[in-house]
């Protein structure tokens, strides 16, 4: 089951930073947290972690989005593949070769064969 920020809010934005899904967010009065992300910290840790800094004690469960524990879970794998695909680094070629050092402008060019040495 997800959870619920109820309008006893009062904005002190601590809870925001603590979960580990992103699910919480600063709505239009007071901060929501999107069920699609809430797993209750199932995954990650063994409490919720919004429920244990809140100063107001005001995230219940929310009853709109009931969901067993093996549920909660395989949403916390789905987050965890998005989330690691979304962090895929671009693949770096092999064969790509590195750019030839630079010539300083300032630097003689070679005598051609045959010149008379430098004084
Ligand atoms: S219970 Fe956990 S996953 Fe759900 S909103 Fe709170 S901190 Fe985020
Ligand atoms: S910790 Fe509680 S009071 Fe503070 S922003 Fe989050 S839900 Fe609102």
């Amino acid at each position: 089951m997800a959870l619920m920020i109820t309008d006893e809010c009062i904005n002190c934005d601590v809870c925001e930073p603590e979960c580990p899904n992103q699910a919480i967010s600063p709505g239009e009065q007071i901060y929501e947290i999107d069920p699609a992300k809430c797993t209750e910290c199932v995954g990650h840790f063994n409490e919720p972690q919004c429920v244990q800094v809140c100063p107001v004690s005001c995230i219940p469960l929310n009853p709109a989005h009931v969901e067993t524990p093996q549920q909660l879970l395989a949403k916390f794998h789905r987050l965890q593949a998005a989330k690691t695909a979304g962090a895929a680094p671009a693949p770096v070629s092999a064969s790509t070769p590195s750019a030839p050092a630079p010539v300083p402008a300032d630097r003689p060019s070679p005598a051609p064969p045959g010149a008379p040495p430098r004084a």
